[in-house]
């Protein structure tokens, strides 16, 4: 069966985020054609391209005729790949679309030591969100020079051993010349996903949402709210009776709305059906005036008998970054913290520290959330966000 894979490019932007992803996918990265035909724009893809498995050789192409044989080949894996913002500022907007990644790609300039503090957080997302599958790309090793970038190679081994990734492979890339890119394509072939809760009840984190109609569109034309994002288990397919629950802040009177699925469409065009590792488009029955300008990021889709708590209250465990001293003191009652909790963001207060977990009030939002999801945690340092932990919702 062929599978779906979300892949995480993290990493400065200056390190070549953008020409990795044109030697990856033998495209210009950015926005594609197809998603304009519908006029449905999932704004949380980056690039995508397939992946092929040789019947001869075993190896993984990008290309029908395997491209070291040049074998015959069957379709393996469907794979997106999300950006991060390379910007401090926006690492916590990032958080909400790498909880749906089962992989990432690191890229690291040979030029720089290693690690930069992007480099770092970067990583640090990637442990508290529990991402197992790693590929390092090595960037610029030709502007590097052989002695400099086999300096850097071995700082980037200590720094992927430090954080618990002494099996990740390290590819150094000329990606301008399209030279070992065939090795990062071999990694994301391997990568491991058979930990997915696929055949679970249907749970898809939103990401983005908005309104496809055109001003003075006749209402028999008219398309309902599109909502944009991933499933984080289970399946949803066309025609499926849901049930959204949004983030919810004081004064906004709709809590949770049932509705239709009527079309959905991924980065490959048109779906039936969809799982965890596609992002998608859901066009569905939801009056689109409710959708329009991401008002209902954050939000859960999920079956009916199946619904999320939404509450402004929750209390959680916590552990935070092992070794991390940029905090000067530990959590106290009375903090402020950021949350991220699937793709919802809050700002809580901390009401009460016990050794089982901490109890946060979230003010006037309320978030949807289940008993044990997990929960991001950000504290601020200079007046900047900065990740210090993670938990699980009691
Ligand atoms: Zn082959």
């Amino acid at each position: 069966m062929v599978e779906d894979i979300i892949v995480d490019l993290v990493g400065n932007f200056a390190d070549g985020k953008t020409t990795l992803v044109k030697a990856l996918t033998n495209e210009s990265a950015l926005r594609h054609s197809e998603e304009k035909k519908r006029g449905i724009t999932i704004r949380l893809g980056y690039a995508h391209f397939k992946l092929f498995k040789c019947n001869s050789c075993g190896k993984f192409s990008r290309f029908e005729r395997c491209e070291f044989c040049g074998g015959s080949t069957e379709l393996f894996r469907r794979v997106s790949i999300i950006d991060s913002p390379g910007h401090r500022m926006l690492m916590t907007t990032m958080l909400s679309g790498i909880g749906l990644a089962d992989g990432a790609i690191m890229v690291i300039s040979a030029i720089n030591p290693c690690p930069q503090p992007q480099t770092e957080e970067h990583m640090e997302a990637i442990n508290l969100l529990g991402i197992k599958n790693l590929v390092v790309a090595q960037t610029k090793v030709d502007l590097a020079g052989e002695s400099k970038a086999k300096e850097n190679y071995n700082q980037i081994r200590a720094f992927l051993e430090k954080n618990g990734f002494s099996n990740t492979n390290i590819i150094p890339t000329f990606a301008n010349q399209n030279i070992n890119i065939q090795e990062i394509i071999q990694e994301i072939g391997k990568f491991d996903i058979s930990n997915r809760d696929v055949s679970g009840k249907p749970k898809m984190q939103v990401i983005r949402s908005f309104d496809v109609n055109k001003p003075g569109t006749r209402i028999e034309d008219l398309k309902g709210g599109v909502l944009g994002g991933g499933l984080v288990s289970g399946r949803l397919s066309v025609g499926d009776e849901v049930v959204l629950t949004p983030n919810v802040s004081a004064g906004s009177k709709f809590k949770s709305i049932r509705t239709k699925i009527m079309y959905i469409q991924s980065e490959f065009g048109e779906e039936k059906s969809a799982t965890r590792g596609l992002s998608i488009g859901v066009l569905t029955k939801l009056d689109p005036s409710i959708v329009r300008r991401d008002a209902l990021v954050g939000s859960l889709i999920t079956d009916a008998d199946n619904l999320p708590i939404l509450d402004n209250k929750l209390r959680m465990t916590y552990d935070p970054i092992p070794g991390k001293t940029i905090f000067d003191k530990p959590l106290q009652k009375g903090e402020s913290i950021l949350i991220n909790v699937l793709s919802s963001r809050a700002i809580g207060i901390i009401q009460d520290i016990s050794k089982g977990g901490i109890s946060l009030v979230l003010g006037e939002v309320s978030i949807p959330f289940f008993t044990g999801d997990k929960v991001i945690v950000s504290r601020k340092v200079k007046n900047a966000w900065t990740l210090a932990g993670s938990g699980i919702i009691l």
